[in-house]
């Protein structure tokens, strides 16, 4: 919504008399959905499809979006330009197997500094290909008649490093990918959970640390492989399952470390 007082005025009434308008979604991501390209090794998705909705000159959605994912300031203008006189609605896709691996570093033996984070994004080639089906499918999306019905037209953001390329071909897009592309946040894996046999386990299936007493780790670190969806749910679950192995094991009077 504009941010200005006369618009807030206007959707709090069209809230208020017929339930419609700004305040009656959230906005946004309203929609998600998976799909499974013909790179995913098992038989369940590997992409996810986000819709983020933001109505036409929505300041303040586009201010979160900015700072939520990290545009290049170009990307940003130009995504202000569009969304100046239109209703936009950004289709995203999502790598949710990555096959690249990053790492995470000491940088001294002082634990009050910040480490070394090697993030490493689209190093694996398999996963440029696949987040270009991602991609091609979101463009699948907006031929439908669906997105037809409503008018609804793709537009081209403004990055320099890509404006050689011809629109839509696969370097423009692979181009695309490596210069705006982003993070959805959902790191894991640092104390990866596997057996004393593997060298890079850090804690046992009871969540125990390898070889130290009286630590567990309860969080995104353990999980040995990234779920396929976000993380924060499986999370959660993590920590509810160590609440419920330390309760049975202070019951069972069972080593406490
Ligand atoms: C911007 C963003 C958006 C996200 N969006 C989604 C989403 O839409 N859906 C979803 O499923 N997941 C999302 N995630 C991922 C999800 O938030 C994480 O997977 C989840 O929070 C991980 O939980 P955690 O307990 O491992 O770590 P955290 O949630 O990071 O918790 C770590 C806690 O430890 C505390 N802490 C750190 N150092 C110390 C210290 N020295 N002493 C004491 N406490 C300390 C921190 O303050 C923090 O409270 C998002 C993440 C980010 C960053």
């Amino acid at each position: 919504m504009q941010s200005n007082p006369l618009s807030f005025l206007d959707a709090s009434y069209e809230y208020l008399t017929r339930r419609t308008g700004a305040f009656s979604t959230h906005y946004g991501m309203t929609v998600s959905g998976f799909i499974k390209t013909k790179f995913a090794l098992e038989d369940r998705p590997d992409i996810q499809i986000l819709f983020f909705a933001i109505l036409a000159n929505d300041t303040n959605a586009l201010a979160i979006f900015d700072k939520s994912f990290g545009l290049t300031n170009e990307a940003v203008l130009s995504l202000q330009e569009i969304s100046k006189e239109h209703d936009v609605v950004l289709i995203v896709p999502v790598l949710s197997r990555p096959n690249s691996r990053g790492k995470i570093l000491l940088r001294s033996a002082d634990p009050s500094d910040y480490p070394k984070i090697y993030a490493s994004y689209l190093t694996s080639t398999k996963d440029v290909d696949t987040m270009l089906e991602g991609i091609y499918a979101t463009v699948g999306i907006m031929e439908t008649d669906v997105m037809k019905r409503r008018d609804a037209k793709r537009r081209k953001l403004f990055v320099n490093a890509c404006e050689g390329l011809d629109f839509d071909t696969k370097s423009y897009w692979e181009c695309m990918l490596r210069n705006i592309g982003g993070s959805t946040f959902h790191a894991v894996g640092t104390c990866k959970m596997g057996p004393n046999s593997d060298p890079e386990a850090v804690v046992d299936p009871k969540l125990k640390v390898h070889g130290v007493k009286g630590i567990r780790v309860a969080d995104a670190s353990i999980m040995p492989l990234i779920v396929g969806t976000p993380t924060y749910a499986t999370t959660i679950m993590i920590g509810e399952k160590a609440a419920d192995m330390i309760k049975m094991d202070w019951h069972n009077n069972d080593s406490l470390h």
